[in-house]
Formats: C-alpha cells, sequence, structure tokens
C-alpha cells in the first residue's frame, strides 16, 4: 500500500453530508460570490484566530498583496522575508513594487533568524513578513520588538499555521496583519483556491474590503477607489465554515503523529528540523535533515513512501527575484542554501494511521542503516 505525502480524500469521505449540506445552501442561495457564508467564515475564523476582523480573499498570495498594499507598501520600499519559503512570499512583495530583501534562516528550525533581523533594516525598508513555514511560528514577540523600534509594519505569512500559536497568540494575530492561503493541501484547505487576512485595525481592515472588491464603497456601483477582483467565492466559505470545525482536532492528530516520528527516528541519523520554544506547532510539514536526502526519497519511493521537499530552491536563486538582489546574497544565505540540500518532508496528515507512521519510520531507519553499513 502506497503512503502519499497528503491525503485530501480521506479528509472528505470524514465529512461526508456536512459538506454536501454545506454546498447545498450556496446553491439554494444562489450567493457564489462573497454573500452571507462568506460573511458568517469570515467573522468565525477572527473569532478562532483571537482578532477583531477577518477579510476574506481568493488565495493566499492575494491576502499577502492586500495587506502589503493597504499597509501603504510600494515602489521605493524594501521588504525583509526569508528565501525558505513558497514563492508567493516574495511574489505578492514584487507585484506591489516593492524588493524583497532575504535575511537567513535559524539552523535548527529554518525559520526567519531573527538575530540576524535588524541587522538587515535599512532606511528604505517598510515592512518585514516572518513565514511560520511547516507550520512553526517565528517568534513573534522578538520581531514586534525590532519593527517597534524602526516604525515598521509587520505582515505574517501565516499559510502554513492555521491554529499554531507564537507565546500563545495564534499565528497572524501578532502582527499588523496575518495572511493565510485555504488551497486545499494546507492544514485549513477550501475545495479550490481562497484566502483571507486577518487584522484588528479597523480601518486597515475596510480599506482590504473595497481593494478586494473593486474599490466599492458601500453601494453596488460606487468606486471609491481603483481596486481589483480578489473575492472568496460562496462555496469555498460554506466549505471552510465546516472544515473550521474540526482544525483543533486535525491539528492535535498531527502533533501526536510528529511525536510519534520523534520517538521512533530518535536513534536514526538524521536531524528533524525543530519548533521554536515559543512556538506550539501545527506541523503543516513534518521535515527531517540528511546528507543522504536524495538517495533515501528514491528508497523511500521505490517502497511506496512518498516524501517531498519545502523548498528545493531557494528564492534568492530563483531566476525571478535574482535581478532584484545583491549580486552577493549567496554568501548571506550559508543555512537555507545548506539545507535546501538535505531537506525531506515525511507523510504528514491526520488521517495517517499509526502502523503507517511506523512502517515510514522503520523505511528510514533501514535504508540510512544499510548505506552506514555499505559506506563502512
Ligand atoms: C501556500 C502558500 C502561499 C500562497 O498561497 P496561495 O493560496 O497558493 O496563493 C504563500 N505563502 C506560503 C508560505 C504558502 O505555503
Amino acid at each position: 500500500m502506497r503512503i502519499p505525502l497528503a491525503d485530501l480524500r480521506a479528509q472528505h469521505q470524514q465529512l461526508g453530508r456536512d459538506l454536501q449540506e454545506a454546498i447545498d445552501r450556496v446553491f439554494a442561495a444562489s450567493d457564489f460570490v462573497l454573500g452571507k457564508e462568506v460573511r458568517q467564515f469570515e467573522e468565525e475564523y477572527a473569532a478562532y484566530c483571537g482578532t477583531t476582523e477577518a477579510i476574506a480573499c481568493a488565495n493566499g498570495t492575494d491576502a499577502l498583496e492586500l495587506a502589503l498594499w493597504a499597509i501603504g507598501i510600494g515602489p521605493g520600499d524594501d521588504v525583509i522575508t526569508v528565501a525558505n519559503t513558497f514563492a508567493a512570499t516574495a511574489e505578492a512583495i514584487v507585484r506591489c513594487g516593492a524588493v524583497p530583501r532575504f535575511v537567513d534562516v535559524d539552523r535548527q528550525t529554518l525559520l526567519m533568524d531573527t538575530t540576524r533581523l535588524e541587522g538587515a533594516i535599512t532606511p528604505r525598508t517598510r515592512a518585514i513578513i516572518p513565514v511560520h513555514l511547516y507550520g512553526s511560528c517565528v517568534d513573534m514577540a522578538a520581531v514586534m520588538a525590532i519593527a517597534a523600534r524602526h516604525g515598521i509594519a509587520v505582515i505574517e505569512d501565516a499559510a502554513q499555521a492555521q491554529g499554531a500559536t507564537s507565546r500563545g497568540k495564534r499565528a497572524g494575530a501578532t502582527g499588523h496583519a496575518g495572511c493565510f492561503s485555504f488551497y486545499p493541501g494546507k492544514n485549513l484547505g477550501a475545495c479550490g483556491d481562497a484566502g483571507a487576512v486577518i487584522t484588528s485595525d479597523h480601518e486597515l481592515a475596510n480599506r482590504m474590503r473595497q481593494m478586494r472588491d473593486h474599490g466599492r464603497a458601500g453601494k453596488k456601483y460606487e468606486h471609491a477607489i481603483v481596486g481589483r477582483n480578489s473575492r472568496m467565492d460562496g462555496l469555498q466559505g460554506a466549505i471552510l465554515r465546516v472544515k473550521l470545525r474540526h482544525l483543533d482536532a486535525w491539528n492535535a492528530r498531527r502533533r501526536e503523529i510528529a511525536a510519534t516520528y520523534h520517538a521512533l527516528l530518535r536513534d536514526v541519523d538524521i536531524r528533524i528540523v525543530a519548533v521554536p520554544e515559543s512556538s506550539e506547532a501545527v506541523y503543516h510539514q513534518f521535515v527531517i535533515r540528511t546528507a543522504e536526502r536524495d538517495a533515501l526519497r528514491h528508497e523511500l519511493e521505490a517502497s511506496g513512501i512518498q516524501t517531498g521537499i519545502h523548498y528545493p530552491i531557494p528564492l534568492h536563486r530563483q531566476p525571478a527575484f535574482t535581478p532584484y538582489l545583491p549580486a552577493s546574497m549567496g554568501d548571506l544565505m550559508a543555512e537555507t542554501d545548506a539545507a535546501a540540500a538535505e531537506i525531506v518532508s515525511l507523510p504528514m496528515f491526520p488521517e495517517l494511521s499509526d502502523a503507517d507512521v511506523h512502517r515510514v519510520a522503520t523505511s528510514i531507519a533501514d535504508c540510512l542503516t544499510s548505506r552506514a553499513v555499505a559506506a563502512a
């Protein structure tokens, strides 16, 4: 039997009639764009995260772009983030006319190294985007203290961290805005593209609501600003409301699986990517490191175990972003580059059985032991 990296069919089978009823409600109302279900999801998601507002939009990349735009980031501005992330983080910065500036990651967690943050700030720096990669939160107390000293904004990329916490606060709820993707494979996923921004700043929320809907001010054909179209579908809102009720249980199961991996891999010659002390993680990915990464992936694949790499090419090495960067960038990204050659993500989803977790761990141990013996 094949063990996939993630399995959405298992999740949807479990939800069965609830999803169908949600879909039927939207058809009955013909509320296909924004509408009541989306409004209710916004309220429920804001309450879940502990902010006063949530603004639903079309996807996670737009969520980042709306937040940057609403805060006033544009040409001439720099935004600091990391290169060990999905392309969308830097894409949103460039789309706003600003320039991404990458800082290296911490060797243990592979998240933004906050000790390097202050050194990367220049007079052009207008915002910081910490990325809560793998479902682990960057220490937001450290980021907020530095941002406050320099008077710059903090926008959290929480696309992989629905429900995670930093110092007891939900991912996305500490910064000026927190951005989420509900791409189907995320911990909370729609059945198509969807995203949201959370904030407790009412004016910022209003600007984002106008921006996502053609700059509309109240009445249907009254446009206060030049906006865009980044609205969430009614169907996605209704589906996300159903799934949100299961998020805590799903995340708890992910943590249980992570604990089992930790126990079973304790004596195996690999390193497990760490979670900061300040965060309770939701394990969007469970990531290990080994110099034998490519051989290990090959052997696991042969025994029916799917793995992934998040991410194989850091953004400072992507042709899309190199034109914006100083030529010497590589020297400053030693940890990011070293990690990209060694990281591998193991199967991780709430419906993964204990037996399958054992099979993955045993296969890793067998593979690395036999390679060590062969090399000796
Ligand atoms: C998924 C993801 C995004 C983008 O979300 P989309 O909904 O695919 O646009 C942004 N940042 C990170 C870290 C992500 O994982």
